[in-house]
C-alpha cells in the first residue's frame, strides 16, 4: 500500500538479487517496510534466511573462481567503475527521491548523499589504476614483489542511516579490488540496496558479481557470518552488533572491518569564533536528523562562553525547520522507524531526569503522527549521565561545562566511544594537542564532517576495528602476498655444502 507522499513508480515488492537474477525468498517470507512519515506497511520485501545466504554465497562463489570480474586487468574494472558512478550521478534525484521516502532523511540531504556514492565509485575507480604495487630490486642479487590479489566473497553489512552511500563505500572497494559480494543491507531501510542491481547491470557488471539478500540480522546477517565461503565481513551498525559479530567470525578467523557507534565530543574553547561553532554544533548534530555515526552529541562547552553558548544554541535548535522529507526546506525529517523513534524517544524523558531542557523535549509542534522528534538540548549534563554515555542516534544533545583543558580531554575521552571528536579554538598549539591526546578515530579542527576519500574512516575503541577509506580499503579488500626470487647465485646456506663466510 503506499500513500499521498509516495513517489511514482516504486517497486511492488522488494526481492533478492541472486546471480543476475531477482528472486523472492526459498521459503516465501517477506517483511514489512515502512514509511516513516506514516508508520504504513508500503512494501514487503524478502525476509532472506540461511538457505537464500548460502544461494547467493553460492553464486558469488562461482563467479569469483569461474567469471570474469577478478580477473580483469584494473583498467577495464576501473572502466565498469566510472560507468556505476555516471548512472548514479545521472540519477541522482531519483535515488534522493526514494532514499528519502525509504529512511526519512530531508531529501536536500539525500541528494548529497547519493552524490557521495558516486564520488565513491569514481574515487576507487581511479584509486585501482593508480594502485602501485611495491617492487623491491638489488640487481644481481634479490628481488621482491607484492601480488596484491582479491580475497573471495566478501560479506557487506550495512545499517539503516544514509543506506545507500554507505553502501557504495564498501560496495567500492570490494568490487574495484576483484571481489564478488553480498550484500546485506539494513531491514528498516531496504529499498535504496535493490537499486543497485539495475545500476551495475546497466553498467555492465558480470552476473553473480553483486548479490544481495535481504532479511533480518538475526537471520541474513547471521547465516552471512556464519558462512564458512565468505572469508571477510565488511560490517558498520552498533558496537552491540559489532561484538557478535566479531564472535560470530572468531571460528573461522574472518577478515574483519567494523565501523561502529559514537558518541563524539564538540569541544568549544573560549577563544573560538562562537558564531560558527554553534552554527557547526547545530549542523553536528541534527543533520541527517541526528541518525549520523560522526554526530557531536556531546558538546563540551568552557565555563567562560558556557551561558552565552547555551543560549544562543538553544535558540538556533528551536529554529531549526523540521518538516517532510521531501520537502526540500526541510532540515530534521522523520526518523526511520517507530522501533527507533520509541528508542530516541526514551532518551529525551532520561534526559528530563538528567539535565536541564533548554529546547524541544518531543514531538514537533503541527506534527501528531509519524516518527518526528523536535530538535532537542539537555544543559548542564554531568559525565554519568546517560545522555551524556549512551548512543542515541536522533537529534538530542547533551551540553556540559568546563574549566580548563585537562578537564576538557578527560571528559571528551570519559565514554566508551571513540568515533569522531570536534575541537573549536583558535589556538593552533592547542588544537593540535588536543587533537593528538583525544581518543577519537578522526577529529575535525574548526571543521565539520569534511573530508578527503584518501583519508581512513574509524572509531578507536568500541567505535570499531580497522579503518576503510582510501589505501586501507584497497588493503582490506585484498590479499598481499610477497614473493621473493634470488637474481644472482643462491645465497641461502646449504646444509653440508655451507661455505664459510
Ligand atoms: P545494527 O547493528 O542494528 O544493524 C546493522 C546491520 O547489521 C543491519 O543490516 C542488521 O540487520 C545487521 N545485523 C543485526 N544483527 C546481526 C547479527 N547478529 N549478525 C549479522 N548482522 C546483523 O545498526 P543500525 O541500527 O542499523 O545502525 C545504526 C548504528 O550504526 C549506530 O550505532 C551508528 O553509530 C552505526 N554507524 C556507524 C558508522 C561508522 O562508520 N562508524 C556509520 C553509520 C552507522
Amino acid at each position: 500500500m503506499t500513500d499521498a507522499y509516495a513517489p511514482a513508480d516504486l517497486p511492488e515488492k522488494i526481492q533478492h538479487y541472486i546471480d543476475g537474477e531477482f528472486v523472492d525468498s526459498l521459503d516465501g517470507d517477506t517483511f514489512e517496510v515502512l514509511n516513516p512519515v506514516t508508520n504504513e506497511t508500503y512494501v514487503l520485501a524478502a525476509a532472506g534466511k540461511k538457505a537464500d545466504i548460502e544461494r547467493a554465497v553460492a553464486a558469488a562463489k562461482r563467479a569469483f573462481d569461474e567469471g570474469p570480474w577478478p580477473r580483469m586487468v584494473p583498467r577495464e574494472r576501473s572502466r565498469v567503475l566510472h560507468r556505476i558512478a555516471d548512472i548514479v550521478e545521472s540519477r541522482d534525484a531519483r535515488l534522493a527521491e526514494l532514499e528519502s521516502y525509504d529512511s526519512g532523511l530531508p531529501i536536500t540531504q539525500a541528494l548529497g548523499q547519493a552524490r557521495r556514492a558516486a564520488e565513491n565509485f569514481r574515487f576507487f575507480a581511479d584509486l585501482i589504476v593508480a594502485q602501485a604495487d611495491d617492487a623491491f630490486k638489488v640487481p644481481g642479487k634479490q628481488m621482491n614483489y607484492v601480488n596484491r590479489k582479491p580475497i573471495g566473497v566478501a560479506g557487506l553489512i550495512t545499517p539503516w542511516n544514509t543506506p545507500f552511500m554507505l553502501e557504495s563505500w564498501k560496495l567500492g572497494p570490494a568490487l574495484a579490488t576483484g571481489n564478488t559480494v553480498v550484500l546485506k543491507p539494513a531491514e528498516f531501510t531496504p529499498l535504496s540496496a535493490s537499486l543497485w542491481a539495475g545500476i551495475f547491470e546497466e553498467a555492465g557488471l558480470p552476473k553473480g558479481v553483486f548479490n544481495l539478500v535481504n532479511g533480518l540480522g538475526e537471520d541474513a546477517g547471521d547465516a552471512l557470518v556464519k558462512h564458512p565461503d565468505v572469508p571477510l565481513i565488511s560490517f558498520t551498525g552498533e558496537s552491540r552488533t559489532g561484538q557478535i559479530i566479531f564472535g560470530n567470525a572468531a571460528p573461522f578467523l574472518k577478515g574483519l572491518s567494523m565501523e561502529l557507534g559514537g558518541k563524539s565530543p564538540a569541544v568549544v574553547f573560549a577563544d573560538a569564533d562562537l558564531d560558527t561553532a554553534i552554527d557547526a554544533c547545530i549542523f553536528g548534530v541534527f543533520s541527517l536528523n541526528g541518525e549520523r555515526c560522526t554526530a557531536g552529541s556531546r558538546i563540551l562547552v568552557q565555563r567562560e562562553v558556557y551561558d552565552e553558548f547555551v543560549e544562543r544554541y538553544a535558540a538556533q535548535a528551536k529554529r531549526v525547520k523540521v518538516g517532510l522529507p521531501h520537502d526540500p526546506t526541510t532540515e530534521v525529517g522523520a526518523l526511520v522507524h517507530p522501533e527507533h523513534y520509541d528508542k530516541v524517544m526514551s532518551y529525551v524523558e532520561i534526559g528530563k531526569g538528567e539535565g536541564r531542557l533548554v529546547a524541544g523535549g518531543g514531538r514537533p509542534e503541527g506534527f501528531p503522527t509519524g516518527n518526528y522528534v523536535a530538535p532537542t538540548v539537555f544543559a548542564d549534563v554531568a559525565p554519568d549521565a546517560r545522555i551524556f554515555q549512551e548512543e542515541i542516534f536522533g537529534p538530542v544533545v547533551a551540553i556540559t561545562p568546563f574549566d580548563t583543558d585537562e578537564e576538557a580531554l578527560a571528559l571528551a575521552n570519559n565514554t566508551r566511544y571513540g568515533l569522531a571528536a570536534y575541537i573549536w579554538t583558535n589556538d593552533l598549539k592547542r588544537a593540535h594537542n588536543f587533537a593528538g591526546a583525544v581518543e577519537a578515530g578522526m577529529v575535525w579542527l574548526n571543521s565539520n564532517n569534511v573530508r578527503d576519500l584518501r583519508t581512513p574512516f574509524g572509531g578507536v575503541k568500541a567505535s570499531g576495528l580497522g579503518h576503510e577509506g582510501g589505501y586501507r580499503s584497497i588493503d582490506f579488500y585484498t590479499d598481499q602476498q610477497s614473493v621473493h626470487i634470488t637474481l644472482g647465485a643462491p645465497h641461502n646456506p646449504v646444509f653440508g655444502k655451507q661455505t664459510p663466510p
